[in-house]
């Protein structure tokens, strides 16, 4: 009797206190909490499934001040993941548009998911293999919406867009040494100290952290990964992963967060969501077509190219 009240009690307690009492370890219960959305049609994350993706070119992404420096962020332990927040004013440097997105987006944070094992840890999986890790920037529609909780809870499908990228263990990656050299300071949830802020983390432009190749990526309408859920996100997964070493991936297995597992454990591992239905909802597969624009290198067609040359032969006989 005693196990079904606390049962009962396990259900009901997140869903009276709201979506704070949320954990990765209590995920069955994410469609109890008052006003969450975690049971809809169009969640996250998903398997992208390669063989019955539809292949398009959505076009090159256009990343405005991705490459600028600048030390006004925030390295954050939220009790549950790493976040990289940027602040208001840092906001505004960076927009992102181009690649099939409606709209232009303002950048307002960058988060981690990561496995205890190598064999698992991203939240989205390709033809059903995760990868050890998964990094998300976070964007919203700044023309719209006051930040990125109104974007989300407004419902609308385009409010606000992720784009993630799948890590995999490789050759050690210079590009996060500034703020994982600095985690250690904030691993510790309970210790109260969860944020280093302004002029304690040494600054980098977050292009660095994304994938060199950012041509080729899915493309699918989904949901916050996290209660309420809100289904508000238009999703890229870029093709192209990030390599970071053993140790620098261990180095994310060091923090521990504000809710235990069932054995009592504080250490934040494995904190991304179980797969989704896809609910007959279409995944594009993006990657550039020979006539249009990748990486900044225009690629000619030979027709174009034929074009180009006789243009040019009929503006030398002009000439002379
Ligand atoms: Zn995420």
């Amino acid at each position: 009797m005693k196990f079904f009240v606390c049962v009962a009690l396990l259900a009901v307690v997140p869903a009276v206190f709201g979506v704070n009492n949320w954990s990765y370890h209590t995920q069955e219960t994410w469609p109890l909490i008052s006003g969450s959305q975690c049971n809809g049609n169009s969640q996250s994350p998903i398997n992208i499934n390669s063989s019955i993706a539809t292949t398009t070119d959505l076009g090159s992404f256009v990343l405005d001040g991705y490459t600028d420096e600048n030390t006004n962020m925030d390295l954050v332990n939220n009790g549950n993941k790493i976040v990289i927040q940027f602040h208001d004013d840092v906001e505004d440097l960076y927009k992102l548009s181009g690649g099939g997105l409606p709209t232009t987006y303002t950048a307002t944070h960058i988060h981690f998911h990561w496995g205890s094992m190598n064999s698992g840890g991203s939240e989205h999986q390709i033809d059903s293999t995760p990868y050890p890790a998964e990094l998300h920037v976070a964007h919203y529609d700044k023309s719209k919406y006051a930040d990125l909780t109104a974007a989300v809870t407004s419902m609308q499908w385009d409010a606000a867009t992720i784009l993630g990228a799948f890590i995999e263990v490789g050759e050690h990656n210079t590009a996060f040494d500034p703020f994982l050299s600095h985690i250690s300071q904030i691993a510790n949830y309970s210790s109260g100290v969860t944020s280093l802020g302004q002029g304690n983390l040494p600054s980098f432009p977050i292009r660095s952290v994304l994938p060199s190749d950012l041509s080729k990526f899915y493309r699918y309408n989904g949901s916050k990964a996290v209660p309420d859920c809100n289904e508000a996100i238009i999703w890229t997964i870029f093709t192209d992963t990030i390599s970071i070493s053993q140790a620098q991936l261990d180095i994310f297995r060091t923090v521990y967060g504000e809710h235990a597992d069932a054995q009592g454990n504080y250490e934040v591992v494995d904190n991304y969501r179980y797969l989704q239905p896809l609910n007959g909802r279409t995944v594009y597969y993006s990657r550039p077509t020979p006539e249009s624009t990748d990486g900044g290198a225009v690629t000619i067609s030979p027709m174009r190219a034929l074009f180009i040359v006789a243009l040019t032969i009929c503006m030398l006989f002009n000439r002379f």
